[in-house]
This record gives structure tokens, C-alpha cells and sequence, in this order.
């Protein structure tokens, strides 16, 4: 226990010393716990004093203070570590748990900037006990004497419980703090020998304190004087906490110098040290990243989208058509309603930063309480898609970066509005800077909950918006709140001028069941209030002021389409069994469970993919065998018995996983992809084999392999799965089939046709394949189509190659769902369409009145045509679909 000490956490006195001043710093204890010496702690590092001399707290209390006064030198990027610099020099570093900088910030709230003076007993962070003490290796938090002058520990209280504020250790402190503060930073006076080395830095998590106090270690055996640069700053290589402040990344390009008798030794040393992974496994660049939920601060600021032309409206009566891009199918004429954005003025500020912050977590607090209520009325309504769009925004707002950033500006001064915005507004713009679409798209969601926050800033509530009955609502953009509440019964379709297909706003769309189109660019904002509009979103066209002969046509084809639609619905059960008996299967794709339990009840007679990569979109860790198991036994119950194709995980390109760390490439759709990545970390694709292994009854699952180039790669999953069943104590064969999404697998289908037992088009990645256009990009969006003569040669090429060996082919892109597409496929060879739940019933009755002969001709003359275009009209003249589904009405 300590002696004699003045617990005030400042330096508390001077004593005479060796030669100069020695100064005496308290630390009081910055936790509640029970104080612990550094021996008893699991890891090396700290417990051989690799950092430097300290203790260890466990704690019972989940706020981090400041253990004296000072300033804060650094915030690790993950939260989960501090350091502070007294004001006698001393550098002091606490990190809460052990292994907590894998938890990527999860669990910590930080309450101080960098560079921020602190007084002792200031809070510091907030960590969640619960997800450390599931998560972390310990909750073990060692307080260390890491940098800055020399200081000896006198008095140190370990083996007892302590408060938060109590008198934890004592040190003498050698020299003048101010001095010595800067001591660490010094370049060397004599200058014999130089030298430096250029290394990549191969650590997942980047340089965090247990491998920087590896790194120091290196260094400090040598004379020389040995930094880090990078990024035009600069660390003395020998202290951890300056080496930790470089905030260096995983793949970071940095230096080694040195300067002194040995530098040429101390630097292949401290190098050699670094590309050994400094006591982690190293993992180049190349193998993995992980891909973040939001950027963080250190992503540079990606400009605003470029704002659109602003033209003058469409004159009365001037006729326009407008070429956009599907985010929900469907017809819908109506009048514009145009939603205009209104500006929210908040309160400029100048209360203070404690008044501030209050205003900003109560108006946090106000919009938490909407989205709980929503999510709650999203459950209680079983609409999944809305549920977990309401719940990706709670997670937003309670983003700890965003909030962190938040709060560091109103320490800085800000007014609770301007901060809130600048932090969304960097956070959307980092996003829209990772160069996805899909992340682009997010950025949406952040501009959402900027707008709520600031209404609820400004006293105000979100005002519903009062539609005319049959509106269809024109927009810049749209946001989720904004489309959820509006009234569904009166809106009959929108289209944005910005946005992407894969949106929120476009998912909810679809799950409202409202034709949208989005990506029409700044003609959308032409039309004006009020005008005649149809919305064709099947074909992706806005018709604005279309001539009155048009409008009354398509008043009647809106009204046949629900007869047909109800017609085939109710005949949507039966097998589909063409006039001829030629059976074509047509199944359902499925994401979750709840889309078999769909697909069923609109007459899939199976499941032609399930994309499992989509089953675990929303956790932080990979799921394990029992998990996948269960998940992949739940859809084939609600599939009773009707076979059930599995896809193996298929992430990389445009689907990245949370739990999945990834390489960032500079081409991600032709890198590391589906089966490339299951062949590289061959233990998750032995995981997810031997999970549908288990499968019951036997016989239901049959697997399929994404994104399939080369034979060599079926085999490999084939020599995987004979082993898994194998050491499954013989589990009965299953059939291995191969996504054809390469136009290598399309050209080679005989070949693969060998290896596998059928083989599935995948038309989306197929497309965008073959006519190079990432399906990612909305300004492609409009020409992507899988109506292309050279995808559907390919697809014949495919039938054909299978056919040789007796394998049948499906197709489980999106051109599956469409009906119009279907005598299509059949007459290239195609026996199976794996389509979405809501086309099924259209499908199988654009089916079951044709002949495969007819469907054969129509092939022949659309591998004939010349353009998606002229394909399309190619179907609309021949009119099988439309015929057969009118005569089915
Ligand atoms: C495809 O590429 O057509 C396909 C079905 O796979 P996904 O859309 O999941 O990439
Ligand atoms: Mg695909």
C-alpha cells in the first residue's frame, strides 16, 4: 500500500537528485478495481515491462480518468488506448484490455481529443464490460510508464481494490519536465553514420501499443538514434508511445532512419523486426484489410457529388421520355409531386459546451425514440427489410465515431448543429470516397440522420408529407425516412434524379411494393408539379407528359395486369409443365428464410440459390459450423422437402462482409472473389461444406460454387467436399454444381460440364463480365442488360457444352425473374429459372401454354439481333409472355 503522497494526481513536490531536479508524480487510480502487478498480466509485452513500468488494473468500474493532469498525446484509432503526457514529461499509456484493438472500436466511447488538456479525474472512455468480457482476451488494464523522462516507480498499491481517484503510484521523476518532454523527439548530436530502409507495415491492426513496444524494443539496444517516418512526420523508433502516435495503417509505406555509430545495424534490426510482424503474424497488404461499417476519421473527404444542371422546366404539354434505372419493378401512372428539401435552420450555438452537448444528446435521444418506435412497428408488421433498415440507423447514431467527432468540435466551440454536421457530412463523404457504390449509397443514410438530428435540434418534428391520391413523387433524392413516411396508399411509384439501385430507398421500395426508378439525372427535375407521368419501371423509363392516347393505353394495361396478376397467382402452385410437356423447374432465390417461406407460397418448387453470404450480412464475427448449420437447415424446413441449391459464401467485388477482413484491390470485381477466396482460406469453405453436410434429410441441399473460372477450381471444392464427407463418417454424395458467371466458365461449360453435376447462370456477373460495365454503377445501370446478343450466345454455349454430358442448366440472375425473358431461356436450353418470390406466378404462366419449338425459334432470332434494344422489342413484338399471360387471365 502507498505511503506518504499527495493525491491530487500533479507533480507534488521536488527533491534533490542526481545532478538535476527530481520531481515527484502522483497517479491516482484512473478506474474502479482491484490493482494488479504488471507479472500477473497474459501477455508478454506488458509483463516483461516492454513498454515500460507500471501495474494493471481489473476493473469494476467502465469509465477510464485521467490519472493526473496533462495533455492527451493520443487516442488510439480503436479507442481502446490513451495516452497522456504530464505536465513533468512523463508519458503514461492505458489500455483498457487486452487484445481490444480487434474489436475495431466496438465497445469504446471516447470523451477527449487529441491534444486536449485533462485534468485528473477527467473522464477519458467508456467501455462496455459486457462485450469486453465476451470479447477481449482480459479486461486487464495496464497503466504504464511508457515515454518521457526517467522516472522511478517508489510507491506502487497492487494486491488490493482501489476507486477510481485513489493514490495508485508514485514516481521520481529525473530532470526538468519540460525539457525531458521533448526528449524523445530529439535528433542525435553526433552524427557518425546514417542509414534507412523503406518497409510496408504487414500488421492487420496497424501499429497499436503491443507491437510498437516490440518495435522499441528493437530499437533501444543501439547507439544510433532510430526513427519511423511517414506521412511527412516522424517517431523516435525507441519509444512506443511515439511510434504508436504515427498512427500507421496496415499496408502504410514508412522509413526506417538512423543516425549514429550503428545505424546501419539498428535499422535492418528495427526493418527486419517490422516485417516480422513485431509479435503478430505479418499478413501482406494483399491478403487482407478489414473493410470498415463507417470510415474512419482518417479516410480524406471525398467532394459532395457534383450538383446537377439546373435546366427549366418541361414547358406545358412538351412531351419527354426519361431513361433511369429500375430500383423496384412496376407500372404506375400518376401525377408529379415534387418533394422539395427544406433548409433546417438550428440554433447558432454559444451556450457553452456542456449546454451544448445537452441539446445534442437530447436530440439524439428524440430521434433514437422515432426509429425504436419504427423498428418496433416494423416488427410487430413483419416487414423484415424496413425493421432492419430502421436498425442500421440506431447503429449509425450511435456510431462512437461520429459521436466522438461530434463531441470534439463542441469542446472546440462548436454549436451542437454545426457539429452534428460536420461529422456526418465527413463520414458521408469518406464513404462516398471508398470508390463502392454500395458504400456510396450509405452515405444516403448518414445525410438522413443528419437532417432528423437537426430538425430535433431545432425543436422540431419530422412534418408528414401530404400526398394527392396516385402521386408519383419526384425528387433530387429521397431518403428512407422520408419514403416510410409517406402514405403507401397514395403514392403510385417515384423517381429520383440521384440514387442507386441497391439503396435503402430502393429496398424499401421494393418491400412497399412501389415502382421506382432512381439515376434519371437532372431531367427528373424539370418535371414540374402536377404533370401527367407514367412510370414504367420494368423498363426503366419515365414518361413525362406522355400524349393522352398513350395515357388512356396504359390506364387499360395497368388494369389487365392486376386481373392476369390475380390469374396466375392462383395457378402459381401447379409444376410448371410447358403445352409440349417440356418441364422447366422454376425455384426461388433466397437471402433469408423469410424469402423461401415467400418463394413457396408464390409456387417455387424450390431453391435455385440461396446466397449465404447474405444469412450472416450483419455480425462482426464469421458464424461457426453450428450456426451455418442451423441457418442452412431453418430454409430447407421452410422449403419442406423441395431441393435446395446452396451457394457457398460469395463475398469479395461489390459484397463485402463485416467479418471478413479483405483485400483492398485495385480492382476488386476481377480479384478475390467467390470461389478464389473459399480456395485461398480453404478452412471457411471446409466450414460452410461440412455445416451443409449436416443438412437434413439427406439428399434436400445440393452445393453450387460462385464465380468459377477453371476446371482446377471444381475440382478443388470437389476434393474438399469428398474429404469433409469423409471425415463425416461417409455422408452420401451431393451434387456439386458451378455458377457460369465468367465468360471462362460460359466458353469451357463442356469442359467443366465433366466435373459438375449442373451448372447455374449467374446473368448479373455474367453481364457485367462480358460487356465490361461494373454492375456497381448506376451511370451503367441503363446499358447493363442481360438481353445482350453476346450474353445470351453465351448462354446458349452454355446449354449446349452441359448438354454433352448430360447436366442440366439454370439461370439464378436476375434475367430469370424476368417473365417476359422466360420462352427466351427456354429456347436457348435453359430447364431452370431460380427467379424472386414475387415473378414466379408470372413466370410459370408465361410458360405453360408454349411449345419448346416456339421457344426455340424465338431463341434463334434473338442470337440474330443486334443490341439488348432490339432483343427487347424482339419479345414485346412477338408478344409470347404478354399473349400467354393475357389468355391465362
Ligand atoms: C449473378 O451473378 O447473376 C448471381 C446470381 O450472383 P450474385 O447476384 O449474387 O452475384
Ligand atoms: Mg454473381
Amino acid at each position: 500500500m502507498g505511503g506518504s503522497m499527495v493525491g491530487n494526481g500533479t507533480p507534488t513536490g521536488t527533491a534533490s537528485g542526481n545532478g538535476g531536479g527530481v520531481t515527484r508524480l502522483t497517479l491516482l487510480a484512473p478506474l474502479d478495481g482491484w490493482a494488479t502487478p504488471l507479472d500477473e498480466v497474459p501477455d508478454p509485452v506488458f509483463a516483461q515491462r516492454m513498454m515500460g513500468e507500471g501495474l494493471a488494473l481489473d476493473p469494476t468500474g467502465a469509465t477510464l480518468r485521467a490519472p493526473c493532469d496533462g495533455v492527451v498525446l493520443t487516442i488510439h484509432r480503436a479507442r481502446h488506448a490513451v495516452t497522456l503526457r504530464a505536465d513533468c514529461g512523463v508519458e503514461i499509456l492505458m489500455h483498457v484490455g487486452l487484445e481490444t484493438v480487434a474489436l475495431g472500436g466496438r465497445g469504446f466511447t471516447v470523451h477527449v481529443a487529441e491534444g486536449a488538456l485533462v485534468r485528473a479525474g477527467d473522464a477519458l472512455i467508456d467501455f462496455d464490460m459486457d462485450l469486453l468480457a465476451r470479447e477481449a482476451k482480459s479486461l486487464l488494464t495496464p497503466l504504464i510508464v511508457a515515454g518521457g523522462p526517467a522516472a522511478t516507480v517508489v510507491e506502487a498499491r497492487t494486491g488490493a481494490p482501489v476507486r477510481a481517484g485513489e493514490v495508485l503510484l508514485t514516481l521520481l521523476v529525473q530532470g526538468d519536465g519540460a525539457a525531458s518532454a521533448a526528449a524523445g523527439e530529439r535528433t542525435p548530436g553526433e552524427r557518425t553514420q546514417s542509414a534507412e530502409q523503406s518497409v510496408v507495415l504487414p500488421l492487420v491492426h496497424g501499429l497499436h501499443a503491443r507491437p510498437s513496444a516490440v518495435l522499441a524494443a528493437a530499437a533501444k539496444p543501439y547507439a544510433a538514434a532510430v526513427f519511423l517516418a511517414a506521412q511527412g512526420r516522424r517517431a523516435n523508433a525507441k519509444s512506443a508511445v511515439a511510434a504508436m502516435s504515427l498512427g500507421l495503417r496496415h499496408g502504410d509505406a514508412l522509413t526506417v532512419l538512423a543516425e549514429g555509430e550503428d545505424a546501419a545495424a539498428a535499422v535492418a534490426a528495427v526493418a527486419t523486426a517490422i516485417a516480422a510482424g513485431l509479435g503478430e503474424t505479418p499478413v501482406a497488404p494483399s491478403e487482407a484489410l478489414p473493410v470498415p461499417s463507417l470510415p474512419s476519421a482518417a479516410v480524406p473527404p471525398h467532394d459532395e457529388p457534383p450538383a446537377l444542371e439546373a435546366q427549366p422546366p418541361f414547358a406545358p404539354g412538351e412531351t419527354a421520355v426519361i431513361r433511369a434505372v429500375t430500383a423496384a419493378p412496376g407500372l404506375a401512372l400518376g401525377r408529379a409531386f415534387r418533394l422539395q428539401e427544406e433548409e433546417v435552420e438550428v440554433p447558432a450555438g454559444g451556450l457553452g459546451a456542456d449546454a451544448e452537448r445537452q441539446a445534442l444528446a437530447a436530440a439524439l435521444d428524440r430521434v433514437r425514440v422515432r426509429l425504436a418506435a419504427a423498428v418496433a412497428h416494423a416488427e410487430e408488421t413483419r416487414q423484415t427489410q424496413r425493421r432492419d433498415i430502421f436498425q442500421a440507423h440506431l447503429a449509425i447514431l450511435d456510431d462512437p465515431d461520429l459521436l466522438d467527432e461530434a463531441q470534439a468540435a463542441i469542446a472546440g466551440g462548436e454549436a451542437a448543429g454545426s457539429a452534428w454536421r460536420a461529422a456526418t457530412d465527413r463520414s458521408a463523404a469518406a464513404l462516398r470516397a471508398l470508390g463502392n457504390p454500395r458504400m456510396a449509397e450509405r452515405a444516403a443514410d448518414l445525410i438522413d440522420l443528419r437532417r432528423q438530428v437537426m430538425l430535433a435540434l431545432a425543436g422540431r418534428e419530422p412534418q408528414p408529407v401530404i400526398l394527392p391520391q396516385g402521386a408519383i413523387l419526384v425528387a433530387e433524392e429521397l431518403m428512407p425516412s422520408q419514403l416510410s413516411n409517406l402514405d403507401a396508399g397514395r403514392l403510385a411509384g417515384f423517381c429520383t434524379a440521384r440514387g442507386g439501385p441497391t439503396s435503402h430507398v430502393a429496398i424499401l421500395a421494393a418491400s412497399m411494393g412501389v415502382p421506382a426508378l432512381v439515376a434519371g439525372g437532372a431531367a427528373v427535375l424539370r418535371i414540374p408539379d402536377d404533370a401527367p407521368l407514367i412510370l414504367d419501371a420494368d423498363r426503366g423509363l419515365l414518361h413525362v407528359q406522355p400524349p393522352a392516347d398513350d395515357l388512356a393505353k396504359l390506364e387499360r394495361e395497368t388494369a389487365r395486369r392486376k386481373v392476369v396478376a390475380e390469374a396466375n397467382l392462383k395457378a402459381a402452385a401447379a409444376d410448371c409443365v410447358m403445352a409440349d410437356g417440356t418441364r422447366i423447374e422454376v425455384y426461388t432465390n433466397v437471402g433469408k428464410v423469410a424469402d423461401a417461406v415467400k418463394g413457396v407460397a408464390k409456387g417455387a418448387e424450390g431453391c435455385g440459390l440461396l446466397r449465404t453470404e447474405f444469412l450472416f450480412l450483419d455480425r462482426q464475427t464469421a458464424p461457426d459450423e453450428d450456426e451455418q448449420a442451423a441457418q442452412y437447415q431453418a430454409v430447407a424446413t421452410a422449403l419442406a422437402g423441395r431441393p435446395l441449391i446452396i451457394r457457398t459464401l460469395d463475398v469479395g467485388g461489390d459484397k463485402p462482409l463485416p467479418y471478413l477482413p479483405l483485400p483492398r484491390e485495385e480492382n476488386p470485381i476481377l480479384g478475390l472473389r467467390g470461389v478464389r477466396i473459399g480456395l485461398r482460406r480453404p478452412e471457411i469453405l471446409r466450414t460452410q461444406l461440412r455445416a451443409i453436410l449436416r443438412v437434413r434429410p439427406v439428399g434436400q441441399c445440393r452445393i453450387m460454387v460462385p464465380m468459377v473460372a477453371t476446371l482446377d477450381e471444381v475440382r478443388a471444392v470437389r476434393d474438399m467436399l469428398d474429404h469433409e464427407r469423409e471425415a463425416l463418417g461417409h455422408a452420401p454424395p451431393v451434387q456439386l454444381g458451378v455458377m457460369v458467371e465468367t465468360p471462362a466458365a460460359a466458353v469451357t461449360a463442356d469442359q467443366l460440364a465433366t466435373e459438375a453435376d449442373f451448372l447455374s447462370i449467374g446473368t448479373n456477373d455474367l453481364t457485367q463480365y462480358v460487356l465490361a460495365m461494373d454492375r456497381g454503377n448506376p451511370d451503367l445501370a441503363a446499358r447493363l442488360d442481360a438481353l445482350h446478343p453476346a450474353v445470351l450466345r453465351l448462354i446458349r454455349q452454355t446449354a449446349e457444352g452441359a448438354a454433352k454430358h448430360g447436366r442440366w442448366v439454370g439461370v439464378c440472375g436476375a434475367l430469370a425473374s424476368d417473365p417476359a425473358a422466360a420462352p427466351l431461356l427456354v429456347g436457348l436450353g435453359v430447364t431452370e429459372l431460380s427467379a424472386t418470390p414475387p415473378t414466379i406466378p408470372d413466370i410459370k404462366a408465361a410458360l405453360r401454354p408454349l411449345d419448346k419449338a416456339a421457344c426455340v425459334a424465338l431463341a434463334t432470332e434473338a442470337l440474330a439481333q443486334e443490341s439488348a434494344a432490339a432483343v427487347r422489342s424482339l419479345l414485346a413484338r412477338t408478344g409470347l409472355a404478354v399473349a400467354i399471360t393475357e389468355g391465362a387471365a
